[in-house]
């Protein structure tokens, strides 16, 4: 049986090894969900709806411990890790309402009855990245569950330690067992196998887009439902017209939260040529003053990279003759740091201006007006997310109608909420997580006809 040791990426001290699920081993699980699935199914829908309360209220008696287990093994700051224990609670107690909610409809026809069901799809497999463990888990496997279906999350190899704690909360606060399993492995073994295998019916991916395609060709084989979400190179827009102090102070955030390890990440900042200088001299304290440091400590704003392999991909975007406008700080010694890092003036063939870094790299782009502006956001293959920054609410409009995104924010840097819908445009992912649609999404149509004749 091989292993899988952890590392916390702040220290690169051994938190713990994790046995790692074999191709075989998959393939038990998936029979095991699927027997399990069909009495999950069967069960009235109140019931359902009290054991998915009874897990939330278990993550909620949990959320202390399962923040620190995220802060050893991800590196987070604490206070953000805290948040993504919270949102798993929330976005399982959100989704726990559906099952008495699963409405059909009734249609007019002409002699009889005519009612849609929402069925079940059956085995859903949810495969996890590592930069947002317990949200991503979250947002696959309570609509999955709420609707009916038996779920097998894959946390990444890298990051499986909250997820198995979940998988063992779930167990603790009622769930059936295989009705949500937790396999810890290899996306080339466990994500590969829950891709191929004819048992599972629907594939939720998040990471990166290269392996996207590969599992979206790989569903193709079984027509396969999927749903994707993968990389970003989102534009922050600033306007003249708008507060360039605000929108100075609140850059860093849009980018380098999570240490720029984030699909919505807003890396490419484009400024109007007239403010542009006076953006670039209030831009600098505020990247300066980032806190970047211990991720147990509660003013800890940024913590480490997930691995020494990352944090190589990121400083390869960064070479020596990089054009560095300015750059916060980070700890020397153990842990796989790097500084949030400013470039600027960027070519908009540089690598740095067009591809995904995943990194604390921003760069600062001029644009001339409206139109300049649109068509400089709209140059990319990705279309997750976004934010503009005006005072003229026609111009807001017009703008966050033009951008080809999926997520934007007037005025602001959202992140993520669950009951609203987030997802992307182009090759920025497929269908859409979240908000009140998300259950559907894990279902069949079902059109019924009952005739009324004698
Ligand atoms: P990745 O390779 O796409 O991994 C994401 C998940 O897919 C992991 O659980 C991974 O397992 C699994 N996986 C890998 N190969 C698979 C396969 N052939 N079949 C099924 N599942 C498979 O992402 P990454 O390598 O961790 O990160 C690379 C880049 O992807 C990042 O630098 C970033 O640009 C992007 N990314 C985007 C997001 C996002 O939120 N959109 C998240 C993460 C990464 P293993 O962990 O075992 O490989
Ligand atoms: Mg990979």
């Amino acid at each position: 049986m091989s292993q899988y040791t952890v590392l916390n990426p702040a220290t690169e001290q051994v938190v713990r090894t994790v046995e790692l699920t074999s191709a075989e081993q998959t393939d038990e699980a998936i029979a095991r969900a699927q027997v399990a699935q069909r009495a999950w199914r069967d069960l009235a829908p109140g019931d359902r709806a009290a054991l998915l309360r009874a897990f939330a209220d278990r993550i909620d008696a949990h959320v202390e411990e399962l923040a620190q287990l995220e802060v050893a093994n991800s590196g987070h700051p604490i206070g953000a890790a805290r948040w993504e224990a919270g949102q798993i609670r929330d976005v399982v107690r959100y989704y726990a309402a559906a099952p008495e909610r699963m409405m059909g409809k009734q249609i007019p026809v002409a002699g009889g009855l005519d009612v849609t069901f929402h069925e079940p799809i059956g085995v859903v497999g949810v495969i996890v990245p590592w930069n947002f463990p317990l949200p991503i888990l979250s947002w696959g496997i309570a609509p999955a569950l709420a609707a009916g279906n038996a779920v097998i999350a894959k946390p990444a190899e890298m990051t499986p330690l909250t997820a198995i704690r979940i998988g063992e909360i779930a167990l603790e606060a009622g769930l059936p067992e295989g009705v949500l399993q937790i396999l810890p492995g290899k996306g080339s073994v466990v994500g590969q196998r829950l891709v191929d295998h004819p048992g599972v019916g629907k594939i939720v991916f998040t990471g990166s887009t290269e392996v996207g395609q590969q599992i979206m060709a790989g569903c193709a084989k079984n027509i396969k439902r999927l749903t994707l979400e993968l990389g970003g190179k989102s534009a922050n827009i600033v306007f003249a017209d708008a507060d360039i102090a605000k929108a100075a102070a609140a850059a860093p955030a849009g980018v380098f939260d999570n240490a720029g390890q984030d699909c919505c990440a807003r890396s490419r900042i484009l400024v109007q040529a007239s403010v542009y200088d006076r953006f670039m001299e209030l831009l600098e304290p505020a990247v300066r003053g980032i806190t970047v440091g211990d991720p147990a400590s509660e003013q800890t704003q940024m913590g480490p990279l997930i691995s020494a392999a990352h944090r190589a991909t990121v400083a390869a975007y960064v070479p020596d003759d990089a054009p560095v406008a300015f750059r916060g700080s980070a700890p020397d010694g153990p842990g796989y740091w790097f500084a949030p890092t400013v470039l600027a003036p960027i070519g908009l063939d540089a690598p740095a201006y067009r591809e995904e870094i995943f990194g604390p790299v921003v760069t600062v782009t001029p644009f001339t007006d409206e139109a300049d502006a649109i068509r400089l956001a709209n140059d990319t293959p990705y279309g997750l997310s976004g934010s503009l920054w005006t005072r003229d609410v026609g111009r807001a409009i017009r703008v966050a109608r033009g951008v080809e995104t999926g997520n934007l924010s007037v005025n602001s840097h959202s992140s993520v909420r669950y009951w609203t819908p987030f997802g992307g445009f182009k090759q920025s992912g497929l269908g859409r997580e979240l908000g009140p649609d998300a259950v559907e999404h894990f279902t069949e149509t079902k059109n019924v006809f009952i005739s009324t004749q004698d």
